[in-house]
């Protein structure tokens, strides 16, 4: 999802310093300061336009939220949407690209990492990029809490198929997993993103629960 360049972006981030987080990597293992409380720490790695961190950290207020995203024109968007709310103090964004979340975060510092509708890099030559190789699972294996979980929901089922055998070959545990999220029973709390409501139409949305084994 890359916007045309906004020349204008990283000045809107700048005017917005009370959400975004500038040198996140400052914050490693203070993360608990930085929203001055005790509560579980949940990021979206990719979070587009941030629909979904956004309803998150309004319907959960004991939940802090970081959503993370790699392209300031893409952030843009989650920042005009935040605008139009009451403050959210427990919602955080910064622009970082999930390759540097060691730097970021302390082992055990997060307890649930969501990716949704990652970037599904059709190529073989790109399977190292999406955001379900083994390029980035130890990542997620570092910054989750032991019983932490990581979500993964998508439209697209060459990269769900992937995902699962990425996430079993690197000895995942599977809480769930979903064929058909908008028609099945028991999902009825399923917070919607902004690619979910476009091409929910048009086909099934799968989501995939894991936990890294203690
Ligand atoms: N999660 C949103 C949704 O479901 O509507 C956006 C999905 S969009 C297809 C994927 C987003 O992930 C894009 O905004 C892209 O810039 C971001 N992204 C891809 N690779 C990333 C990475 N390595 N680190 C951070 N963000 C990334």
């Amino acid at each position: 999802m890359r916007l045309r360049n906004n020349p204008k972006a990283n000045e809107i981030l700048e005017n917005h310093k009370d959400i975004v987080v500038f040198n996140p990597n400052e914050n490693k293992g203070k993360w608990h300061d930085v929203f001055g409380n005790d509560h579980p720490i949940y990021i979206e790695i990719g979070m587009g336009k941030g629909d979904f961190i956004i309803e998150n950290a309004k319907t959960y207020p004991d939940i802090n939220f970081i959503g993370i995203e790699k392209f300031p024109s893409v952030m843009v968007g989650a920042l005009k949407k935040i605008d139009e709310e009451e403050p959210l103090a427990n919602l955080r964004l910064m622009k970082v690209d999930a390759i540097e979340l060691n730097d970021i975060f302390l082992e055990n510092e997060v307890s649930r990492i969501y990716l949704n509708f990652s970037d599904p890099w059709p190529k073989k030559k790109h399977a190292k990029r999406r955001l379900t190789s083994e390029t980035f699972l130890p990542i997620y294996q570092n910054i989750l809490k032991r019983d932490g979980e990581l979500i993964l929901k998508t439209d697209n089922r060459t990269l769900f198929e992937y995902s699962l055998i990425s996430f079993q070959q690197f000895g995942l545990q599977f809480e769930d997993v979903c064929l058909d999220l908008h028609h099945s029973d028991g999902y009825e709390d399923n917070i919607q993103t902004e690619y979910e409501r476009k091409f929910s139409p048009f086909g099934p949305i799968y989501r995939i629960v894991t936990k890294f084994k203690g």
